[in-house]
């Protein structure tokens, strides 16, 4: 995509092998021959340094050159171009600093007539990562530049899309750990905005500007903070893995403390080797996690293992080359960014999954807890709310609902006498018989013992008792016998209507009430209280 690299051999990088800080440009560009050494990049000094940078003799001098300077950020440097050899200090986060192109490289013009004249660069306060040179041809800077900016760009709307997802997704499901991940979405989007200098861009000539290093080590300390606290609950590994999961959260707690410093002293090199290492420990500790909870058969650990994976390849190489004070290689800056928002997407993804699977299992609960084990009739738990529907319905369409309460007679006997193994199946064959002789719309539910309770909708006084004694005929005949045993099972129904201002307690007491009498006029009878 950018094929920058090959063009850094266009410029030579030299520097003054002794200077004091006094030293004036004029007495550097005196210096002869002996007194430059050549260097690969621009790289921290312990006192002021000085710089030349020219393009080799192989570059065509004919057109307008840029030299671009990457990763200056908040190094501080003075730059004296040809042809006046002025002293310009320059800044990537300086929105006064006339940039040829993005701000994603530090670039200083060369005109065609001055092409072959050297640049001088007075280093006053270096970075702990080298800043690499290249050279190219206007034209061709700007087809690269503008490659890179494109690129930002993608990422970026990605990174805030991802974030938005993840922020609807934390309110709308109440996963309030993935505010958490959101958070760390934008620091992200944050670490893109000023890597790149697109911040400036962003801020215009807000004094905010000046802290940019300040607010990127903020923005990826506290992000990763966030996101490993997210991780930890993402792999339950404080659930299988307690005494981990407190490691981790110590090393969390250093890293949350070490933002302090960092805040004061963006240059620290004990907070950012230590962010740097503790992103390396706790990328590997939970991939090692992920790792045994996929062995074991999770798939949401599979998730994070890919998603996680690629960004945590990249972000330790990264690590790596920072620990070697090597910056960041080119095919980082693009494969970097890509693993974020790759990460990103999947953790998203899963997380949506998880929650959709434990509605599910939710949905299964709630079936279970609703339903009678024995007979599969629904149960008392489910009664209320649905009889509270049918009174509900036949209130407002003004139309019949009959309630019947039933009970088996003698059932106490029928378990002592044949065992309770027998008095189960004769609960699920009248748990039968009652499914097969209503309707689909009617109510059937195992009240509870021996007891069930039936509401019949839309009927009125004639098919309800039609009904009742049709199941109380059906009990009787089909209840005979049992696995060939003589049980002799026979049920008792109180029958009631809907009148206009019942609830479901009051036709419930009725219909219990009507119950009661049947049981003592003799059983295996029906007892209506009906209007008339
Ligand atoms: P009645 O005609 O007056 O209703 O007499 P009954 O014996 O049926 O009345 P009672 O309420 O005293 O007894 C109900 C019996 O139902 C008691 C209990 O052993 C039995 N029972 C309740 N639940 C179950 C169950 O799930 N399985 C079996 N096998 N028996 C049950
Ligand atoms: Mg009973
Ligand atoms: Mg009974």
């Amino acid at each position: 995509m950018f094929a920058s690299s090959a063009l850094a051999r266009d410029v030579e990088v030299m520097r003054l092998t002794s200077a004091t800080p006094d030293t004036t440009l004029a007495s550097v560009r005196a210096a002869g021959a002996a007194a430059w050494v050549e260097a690969d990049a621009i790289r921290k000094q312990e006192k002021p340094s000085w710089w030349r940078l020219q393009l080799t003799p192989e570059a065509d001098t004919s057109k307008e050159w840029i030299v671009a300077l990457k990763e200056t950020y908040d190094a501080e440097l003075v730059a004296y171009l040809p042809p006046d050899y002025r002293a310009r200090p320059i800044s990537v986060f300086d929105p006064a600093w006339q940039q040829i192109g993005s701000r994603h490289r530090l670039s200083l013009r060369l005109a065609a007539v001055d092409a072959g004249a050297p640049i001088y660069l007075q280093l006053f306060k270096g970075r702990l990562q080298p800043m690499h040179v290249s050279a190219a041809p206007l034209d061709d800077y700007i087809t690269v530049d503008l490659a890179r900016v494109r690129f930002t760009s993608m990422i970026l709307s990605a990174l805030l899309l991802l974030g938005v997802v993840a922020a609807v997704y934390s309110v709308a499901l109440r996963q309030w750990h993935l505010l958490l991940f959101g958070a760390w979405v934008m620091s992200a989007a944050i670490y893109v905005l000023v890597m790149s200098g697109e911040i400036v861009a962003l801020l215009g000539d807000s004094p905010l500007l000046r802290h940019a290093m300040r607010l990127l080590a903020l923005a990826i300390n506290l992000g990763m903070v966030a996101v490993y606290i997210f991780i930890i609950q993402f792999l339950s590994i404080r659930e299988h893995y307690p005494r981990l999961a407190r490691v981790m959260l110590a090393i969390l707690g250093m890293t949350a403390l070490l933002v302090v410093v960092s805040i004061f002293d963006p240059r620290s090199v004990i907070a950012n080797q230590f962010v740097n290492i503790a992103v390396v420990v706790l990328a590997l500790l939970s991939l090692g996690v992920a790792a045994g909870r996929a062995r074991a058969g999770s798939a949401h650990a599979w998730f994070f293992l890919i998603g996680w994976g690629c960004l945590t390849f990249a972000g330790m190489t990264r690590a790596m080359y920072f620990l070697q004070y090597r910056g960041t290689p080119e095919w980082l800056e693009i494969a970097h960014p890509s693993a974020q928002v790759l990460g990103a997407l999947v953790l998203v993804l899963a997380t949506a999954r998880a929650v959709r699977h434990a509605e599910r299992e939710l949905l299964v609960a709630r079936r279970v807890a609703a339903t009678d084990a024995l007979t599969r009739l629904p149960n008392r738990n489910q009664l209320d709310h649905d009889l509270a529907e049918l009174v509900q319905q036949a209130e407002d369409d003004d139309q019949p609902l009959c309630v019947m309460f039933l009970d088996l007679d003698h059932f106490k006997a029928i378990n002592d006498r044949h065992g309770h193994a027998i008095g189960d199946r004769c609960l699920v064959l009248v748990g039968n018989i009652l499914r097969r002789h209503v309707r689909a719309s009617d109510l059937i539910v195992r009240y509870g013992g021996e007891e069930f309770v039936i509401a019949l909708e839309g009927a009125g006084r004639e098919r309800g008792m039609l009904a009742a004694e049709e199941l109380r005929l059906a009990v009787a005949q089909e209840g005979r016998e049992i696995e060939g045993r003589a049980v002799q099972l026979t049920v008792s129904i109180g029958l009631t209507d809907f009148r206009v201002g019942d609830q479901v307690e009051s036709l419930l007491t009725r219909a219990d009430a009507a119950l009661y009498r049947a049981k003592r006029e003799g059983r295996n009878r029906l007892a209506a209280d009906l209007l008339p």
